[in-house]
């Protein structure tokens, strides 16, 4: 039922057109992009659509992202491109930035989730765009059942997709590993959505100051305006718990739990910038960049791993370190140690 399309060792045009066949015949079709993997269909083909959000099990107010090859392509979604979007599309496309724009009426409600704004971008990755250009604009969220870690590897795709899609493209792993940064431009201000793959400081620097969304930070929020975040995210099995502090008070903190926990029979694991004492460990990396792209397979490994809980460290929350945060919290279900 599911191919799965060998592309690891870059673009193969081939390969493109017989995935390409798929969308334009309203098939679902996950592929990489710079961010994680998207599940694919025409963005313009509403009952194509629909099997996104059946196969996800997502909620249908939730709207998509609709991912276009080339500048031009924005006129057909959008009814107005305001100056700020044109000047960070022309800094940051193709990239990790998504601009929500007022819709046209050509595209699908089912798409937008009811909304009469439309959100797009242009992914940085040859195997995105190669595959737009030879189908058409590509509706896709994140390649995974809803409410759960987010796809860094074609692996994580067939972990919950096989069987029910029509083909993955395997790309090997993602190189940014969270998704793109959302950013409202029908607001009086231009209102970061959720923190992502472009470093907010990045758009200020081209646009100048931009409103936080409270959510970002925050608690959930039931609001029209972010539709995504009232939704649970990002969650393994596992219970997840954040430890947030000084660097040096997170280490100590983190070894406090992992004692805690032991003491109550738990199978524990914990994911961080440095070796810990833990039944499972997941190593994050050294960097902003590599704990961003780390934080989705970290929470699945270590579920596959069968740990009860997770403890997984906080990071500063500068550059990619805010998306990172963001995605670390909702996981936890706002759990938060403070160390
Ligand atoms: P996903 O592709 O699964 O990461 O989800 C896409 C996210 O983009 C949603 O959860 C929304 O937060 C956001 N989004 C998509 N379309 C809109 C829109 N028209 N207005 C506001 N946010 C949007
Ligand atoms: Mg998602």
């Amino acid at each position: 039922m599911t191919i799965v399309i060998n592309m690891r060792d870059g673009l193969d045009e081939m390969k493109i057109s017989v995935a390409a066949k798929l969308i334009l015949d309203g098939k679902l079709v996950a592929f990489p992009t710079e961010t994680v993997y998207g599940l694919g269909a025409d963005a313009l083909n509403g009952e194509a659509v629909k099997r996104i959000f059946e196969a996800k099990g997502r909620p249908a107010d939730n709207p998509l992202i609709i991912h276009i090859a080339d500048f031009s392509d924005l006129k057909i979604l959008a009814r107005e491109i305001p100056k700020e979007a044109k000047l960070l599309a022309e800094k940051f496309w193709p990239g990790p930035l998504t601009m929500v724009l007022p819709r046209r009426e050509e595209v699908p409600h089912v798409t937008t989730g009811g909304l009469d704004t439309v959100a797009v971008r242009m992914p940085a990755h040859p195997i995105a765009l190669a595959l737009i250009r030879a189908s058409t604009m590509i509706a896709a969220p994140s390649a995974n059942i809803s409410g759960k870690p987010s796809p860094t590897l074609a692996e994580h795709v067939v972990d919950d997709f096989y069987g029910r899609i029509e083909a993955i493209i395997d790309g090997g792993e993602t190189k940014v590993g969270v998704e793109s940064t959302v950013l409202d431009l029908t607001s009086e201000r231009p209102t970061l959505l959720r923190p992502g793959g472009l470093p907010l400081e990045d758009i200020e620097r081209v646009i100048g100051e931009v409103e936080i969304h409270p959510a970002v930070r925050g608690k959930l929020v039931n609001v029209a305006k972010a539709p995504g975040m009232k939704y649970k995210h990002y969650s393994p099995n596992a219970q997840v718990v954040v430890v947030e502090g000084p660097r040096e008070r997170v280490r100590a903190g983190i070894a406090e739990l992992v004692e805690q926990y032991h003491s109550k029979g738990l199978h524990v694991g914990v994911m961080a910038t440095e070796e810990t004492e833990a039944d499972e460990f997941f190593y994050l990396g050294n960097t902003t960049e590599e704990v961003a792209r780390n934080i989705f397979r970290a929470l699945r490994e270590l579920d596959k791993r069968g740990v009860d809980v997770i403890i997984a460290e906080g990071i500063e929350e500068r550059g990619l370190g805010l998306a990172v945060m963001n995605r670390l919290r909702k996981a936890a279900g706002y759990r938060i140690v403070r160390a």
